[in-house]
């Protein structure tokens, strides 16, 4: 029977111990989040995350910039974020619009603050396989947790990771190398992708493209592991991932639902990371 990684489960179980590790502080951890103008999805992401730092105790600061803030003023509330002492945790609600789409984001927050773990100093850890400094980025570390808690071993396994971007794709691929897979890294130049995914253990899809992969993408024998990180919308506007999801849930040997998989998974790594930088900041 397949096995469907559903994080609600893990999610019970590891908020009341992040809820305990907070009471036991001197002060709660405290996040701000930068918000500029109301692109619905971004509020409701936002949304989301407050409700978890209300779970665990935690401070939830909504910085709401207006649409057409001026460079000089958006860089004026990072340069704040990062300077107060009482924020442990913050990050930048993307995408950023327009005039503001060439800043780099990955040198925004100060590394110590870096909870998204989108910075510079946070992808060297991943590189070096060496996290006392930086951050794992949340949604690769989400589905890290799946397959530890799944007891899905990664060692000597074939992984095809499908997109590249330096918040999904990257980041996981170095993350599955450093726990001993074989990894393959597919985009969308990729010859044949198909074959990538036909020979692979474990797949994980983030193209953001609605049932991208269908039945024909991988075996039917039970044997593969398939991780969704796509978050699209289906023809009746309903949220769903990459993977065409119907066609193929019999065939393999587990699969996260969308939703219901990585995208809960991501936000319980952001408040594992907000402990985690609180705790570093009081020296523990
Ligand atoms: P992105 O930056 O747009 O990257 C998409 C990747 O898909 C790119 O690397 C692109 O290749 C590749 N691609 C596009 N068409 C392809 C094709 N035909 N064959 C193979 N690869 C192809 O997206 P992202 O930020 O990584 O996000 C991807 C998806 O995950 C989106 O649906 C997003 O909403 C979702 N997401 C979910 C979570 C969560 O918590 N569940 C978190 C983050 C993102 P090139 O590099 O060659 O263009």
């Amino acid at each position: 029977m397949t096995n469907l990684l559903l994080a609600k489960p893990l999610i019970e179980d590891t908020l009341p111990k992040l809820k305990d590790l907070c009471s036991q502080m001197s002060s709660p951890p405290k996040m701000r989040v930068i918000l500029v103008g109301e692109n619905q999805a971004s509020v409701t992401y936002v949304k989301h995350k407050e409700k978890q730092c209300e779970k665990i105790g935690a401070l939830f600061d909504l910085v709401k910039l207006p649409l057409d803030i001026s460079r000089d003023d958006f860089l004026q509330e990072i340069e704040k974020l990062n300077s107060d002492n009482s924020i442990h945790g913050g990050f930048v609600q993307l995408p950023l619009p327009k005039h503001l789409s060439d800043i780099d984001t990955t040198e925004l927050i100060a590394p110590e603050k870096d909870v998204d773990g989108f910075g510079v100093e946070s992808f060297i850890g991943l590189i070096k396989n060496n996290y006392e400094r930086g951050f794992i980025p949340c949604t690769p570390k989400g589905i890290m947790t799946l397959f530890e808690t799944e007891n899905i071993d990664l060692t000597g396994k074939k992984a095809t990771v499908i997109g590249r971007s330096l918040i999904v794709g990257k980041p996981m691929a170095l993350l599955l190398q450093n726990a001993g897979a074989t990894v393959t890294m597919c985009h969308s130049r990729t010859r044949n992708l198909k074959e990538h995914t036909l020979s692979a253990d474990i797949i994980i899809s983030a193209v953001g493209k609605t049932k991208f992969l269908n039945a024909d993408y991988f075996q039917k024998d039970q044997s593969q592991v398939l991780i969704d990180v796509g978050m699209n919308r289906d023809e009746e506007n309903k949220l769903c991932g990459d993977i065409d999801f119907e066609s193929v849930k019999d065939n393999v040997k587990a699969i996260t639902p969308v939703p219901g998989g990585v995208g809960p998974m991501t936000v319980l790594s952001l408040m594992e990371n907000l402990v985690l930088a609180k705790q570093r900041q009081e020296g523990k």
